[in-house]
């Protein structure tokens, strides 16, 4: 019946559906179909409440699967591609972290290597670089210098800073003759002055047969058995590393190298570099040795003739440029011939040492004595005017007069005369000033022997009142 299902308080009808049901021609009953809008109300509203809570859902699993992805797709390809970024304005020390064990994972971790073997090339090749510009800026001091002792600070110096080591030391071969390395420089180790190194001990042996650098620890297992007194030696001088300095076959030095500084053991690049400089040190070394020995002479060691112009040329040209003054003493010694005529010329020879000897013993360090001829000696004094001069050449005099010359078997009584003159006061050119000396040697031969002689002070050279 329609109206039964009509609302009661609104009057709309909700469902108007309504069938008799009739079995067989008859009619049992009617069945009515529908919902009262209260029902359906509840319906709506309880599917509406199903939809919010589908829709939440939703909501929240998308975000989830957002969250997801972004943190397992989204952020690693972030950060990879910002480190390609920084990679590629030339960060190397930025890395790639990721959680995920996936092909970004890889990706990244194949990134990661790539950078870190970058940055160990570049580490290697900015500490090559470093030490091709140590290697040149030493180059060029050593090529700049002849003068051993300068090369010696070159070379111990450059090495100590560059390698960061604490202590270092560099023994060198002065005389042919003595076959001992002298000390000549170092730094961070005291007392180092009075030891000198045998070349004749089984260490230089070593060293030659192996011509290479060696660690402190090899050279005490090779030479452990050994007599080697000069291992004690290298001990005290704290040596780590030992640096031959070899030249034809032999060794003419050795640089003692102490622990490094900072508690760092030295590596692969150290010794490459100390190689290289070791090297330069040879061929330095070498190139001094060579210069020394083409302007010294032989017996007396004292400079040659041709050195002593070519440094008087040097110290004139200097006075007239900056002024100042400069002397020149020539001395010759007394009735040598007789010398070598009684003793012998072996006695003579002996005796034309010692006497350089005395006067080296009594000169300045910036004073050269040069052999000019076979028993006659040429100084240079810088800076000394002609009556510091005088007191200088009566020095010498005084010295050989008072000196028992050493002839082997027995001593001698020599003397010496001595000629002074000065630049400017005595001479206005180089050729006149050593005329000058000349003559006053030869005043000094006439008047006698066995004394010192200058120019007359004429009365422009007085110092005015
Ligand atoms: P004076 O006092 O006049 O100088 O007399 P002197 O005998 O020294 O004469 P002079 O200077 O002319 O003689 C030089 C001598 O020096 C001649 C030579 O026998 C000697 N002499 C030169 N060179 C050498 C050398 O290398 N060794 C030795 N033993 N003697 C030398
Ligand atoms: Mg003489
Ligand atoms: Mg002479």
């Amino acid at each position: 019946n329609k109206q039964d299902i009509v609302d009661a308080k609104t009057g709309v009808g909700v469902l108007d559906i309504s069938r008799a049901i009739i079995i067989s021609g008859k009619k049992l009953g009617v069945v009515r179909l529908g919902y009262s809008k209260s029902e359906v109300e509840k319906v709506i509203s309880k599917v509406s409440k199903i939809i919010l809570v589908v829709a939440g859902f939703a909501i929240i699993i998308t975000m989830a699967v957002s969250f997801f992805v972004i943190n397992i797709m989204v952020r690693p390809i972030e950060q990879l591609t910002k480190a390609v970024r920084l990679f590629g304005q030339g960060g190397l020390d930025h890395k790639i972290v990721l959680k995920s064990n996936d092909e970004i994972r890889e990706l990244a971790d194949s990134f990661n290597e790539t950078v870190e073997i970058l940055d160990k090339t570049q580490t290697k090749l900015r500490r090559r670089v470093r030490d091709i510009s140590t290697l040149l800026n030493a180059s060029k001091e050593l090529n700049f210098s002849q003068d051993i002792k300068n090369i010696a600070s070159v070379i111990l110096y450059t090495c100590k800073e560059h390698l960061n080591a604490g202590s270092a030391a560099l023994y060198l071969l002065l005389s042919e003759e003595e076959a001992i390395l002298s000390f000549n420089v170092a730094s961070g180790v005291v007392g180092t002055e009075k030891n000198t190194f045998d070349t004749s001990d089984p260490l230089f042996k070593n060293l030659a047969g192996h011509k290479r650098i060696m660690l402190m620890t090899d050279l005490e297992k090779e030479l452990g058995t050994s007599d080697s007194k000069n291992l004690g030696k290298l001990k005290e001088l704290k040596c780590q590393i030992l640096a031959p300095i070899i030249v034809k076959e032999r060794v003419n030095g050795i640089m003692v190298i102490g622990p490094c500084k900072y508690e760092r053991e030295y590596q692969e690049e150290d010794w490459e570099f100390l190689s290289a400089l070791i090297g330069m040190a040879n061929v330095a070394i070498e190139n001094s040795y060579l210069h020394t020995l083409s302007i010294t002479d032989g017996l007396t060691k004292s400079y040659l003739r041709r050195y002593f112009l070519f440094r008087l040329e040097e110290e004139v040209k200097r006075v007239q440029r900056y002024g100042g003054v400069i002397s020149v003493l020539m001395t010759d010694l007394d009735f040598f011939k007789k010398v070598n005529d009684t003793y012998g010329h072996q006695a003579g020879d002996k005796v034309l040492k010692e006497f350089v000897q005395v006067v080296k013993s009594i000169s300045r360090s910036t004073d050269l004595i040069a052999r000019y001829g076979g028993e006659e000696f040429a100084i240079i004094a810088t800076e000394t005017s002609r009556e510091g001069a005088r007191v200088y050449a009566e020095r010498i005099r005084a010295a050989v007069e008072k000196r028992d010359f050493d002839i082997g078997e027995q001593k001698i009584k020599i003397t010496s005369s001595i000629g002074v003159a000065s630049y400017p006061v005595d001479a206005k050119k180089l050729n006149e000033l050593i005329a000058r000396a000349d003559e006053m040697l030869y005043k000094a031969k006439e008047s006698g022997r066995n004394r010192v002689c200058l120019p007359e002070v004429v009365e422009t050279d007085k110092p005015s009142s």
